[in-house]
């Protein structure tokens, strides 16, 4: 196995970070089955690692380890597909679909097949590995828990009963990708990811770069302009069916004329933890809160197990770092509860760890100027200890202004300054990113206090059902500072 100094590590290359080697897991999907956890929790034994980690894309990171995986346990992650068969195309990123496909009441396409579909087809493919390993690929089946706002560089989100609409990712920012104006047949869609694929491939050709900064599909895009990427991916995909890509901005209203799913709701990221009834009957699924994407060894185990008896083997993995139980017959849903509680896990969505995001932070990227996984925990730990809230609240903890772990904008941001070691405080995303006058930044201890006067006001002084955007967005910053640094 060798070193990967680029960012993007893969189960064969793993990636050097500060604190050891750090790997990753392909889950085509981020569905396991009930083999695939005990595999996991005896790797975690076998490298004497506490947890692993369910990323924002719903495959698996393991950090801090000290050594390469040997070639025998390679062989047995790759048989037991926990990694992709080729090595060339490892590192390419996951494959995301909608965590629930398949079993949403409200989706117009199970695109699980596809998904497998195109997994094939990269795996065919090795001369793809030259590709961006950022590279991203997500199906949307238009249900109730979408991730056509994930920033992947191709979504196909499912628009009817066998239509999909064509997004393409073309921020910098890590935006979503934006509709182009391309209607898809089921069928069309993985000739098309391939027709796209390949054109990005010889795009590669034409602007060069080095293994550290391979072109990304938007600068391939931007070389040709939209709609000469387009006809360049009309010839590869040939005359079957003719297409022009539009400015995503006129497709944007487009989008809504046709009611794509995306540009009507928006998507909360807690939708799917809980239980929820599924498209089968007498079937249930619970999404259950993984703190930080943590999942313990004695917990893979616990879950695996738990599917077995009480499911049908499979779990799911989410973009938002948690994980689902699918096929739950009513009858057993109590003992089920029960049985996730004793792992220490819970399935409520207004739960602290529900929707807080941290980057990997000072302990393990050499950007991070705060150890953002340990304040993250310890603030998780105070407000569980000390408050019961009635809606979910998204902190988001940031080891630099980068944002990795969450592009969009979070109930509250934290963000580490490079100077002081100490935390910048916005309510919503990183706006300002002036030098902070000393009264403006939190030392990692004081965290959890000044989050905690935060809720504390928005639960005592906010208007019947306001949200806590309202209630912020109504307090000056003078009353702000005052609530965040009350004694
Ligand atoms: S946000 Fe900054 S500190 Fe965190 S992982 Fe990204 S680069 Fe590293």
């Amino acid at each position: 196995m060798s070193v990967n100094r680029s960012i993007c590590p893969d189960i064969y290359h793993p990636a050097i970070a500060r604190d050891g080697l750090l790997t990753r897991l392909r889950i085509p999907g981020g569905v396991l089955n009930e083999s695939q956890c005990l595999t996991i929790a005896s790797l975690l034994e076998s490298l004497s690692l506490e947890y692993i980690q369910v990323t924002n894309r719903a495959n698996l990171q393991l950090r801090s380890l000290a050594k390469d995986l040997d070639r025998e346990l390679l062989i047995k992650l790759a048989d037991c597909g926990l990694a992709a068969g080729n090595s060339a195309v490892d590192g390419i990123r996951n494959i995301m679909t909608s965590p629930t496909a398949g079993i949403d009441s409200q989706e117009l396409i199970d695109v699980r097949p596809l998904a497998d579909a195109w997994h094939e087809y990269l795996t065919e493919h090795p001369e793809l590995g030259v590709l961006s390993s950022k590279f991203s690929v997500g199906f949307d089946g238009g249900g109730s828990v979408g991730i056509v706002d994930r920033p992947n560089d191709i979504t196909l989100l499912a628009v009817g009963d066998r239509e999909f609409s064509l997004y393409l990712g073309m921020s910098e920012r890590g935006d979503p990708p934006l509709p182009v104006g391309v209607r898809l047949d089921s069928d069309e869609c993985v000739p098309m990811l391939a027709a796209i694929a390949q054109s990005y491939r010889r795009g590669i050709e034409v602007l060069g770069g080095d293994a550290r900064r391979k072109p990304r599909l938007r600068d391939a895009i931007g070389y040709y302009g939209l709609t000469g990427f387009g006809a360049v991916v009309q010839r590869e995909f040939g005359t079957s069916k003719r297409f022009i890509f539009k400015n995503p901005e006129l497709e944007r209203d487009l989008g809504e004329e046709n009611g794509d799913v995306a540009q009507k709701l928006p998507i909360l990221s807690e939708r799917h933890l809980g239980v929820h009834q599924q498209r089968q009957s007498d079937c249930y699924y619970l999404g259950v809160v993984l703190p930080l994407g943590r999942w313990t060894g004695a917990q893979v185990r616990g879950v695996g197990n738990i599917a077995v008896r009480y499911g049908s083997g499979q779990i799911r993995l989410t973009p938002w770092q948690n994980l689902i139980i699918p096929d739950v017959k009513a009858i057993d849903l109590a003992r089920v509860q029960g049985l996730i509680n004793d792992l220490s896990l819970v399935t409520t969505a207004n739960h602290p760890s529900s929707l807080l995001r941290a980057c990997a932070g000072a302990s393990g990227c050499q950007f991070g100027a705060t150890d953002t996984q340990r304040d993250a925990i310890a603030l998780s730990e105070y407000l569980a200890a000390n408050f019961t809230l009635d809606r979910p609240l998204n902190i988001h903890f940031s080891g630099c202004d980068k944002s990795c772990a969450q592009h969009d904008r979070a109930d509250i941001t934290l963000w580490g300054d490079e100077r002081t070691r100490s935390y910048r405080l916005a309510i919503g995303g990183i706006t300002d990113r002036s030098e902070p006058e000393p009264s403006d930044l939190f030392a990692p201890p004081a965290v959890p206090i000044a989050i905690g006067n935060l809720i504390a006001a928005y639960h005592h002084q906010r208007h019947p059902q306001e949200s806590f955007q309202s209630f912020t967005t109504r307090q000056s910053p003078a009353q702000l500072h005052q609530i965040l640094h009350a004694v």
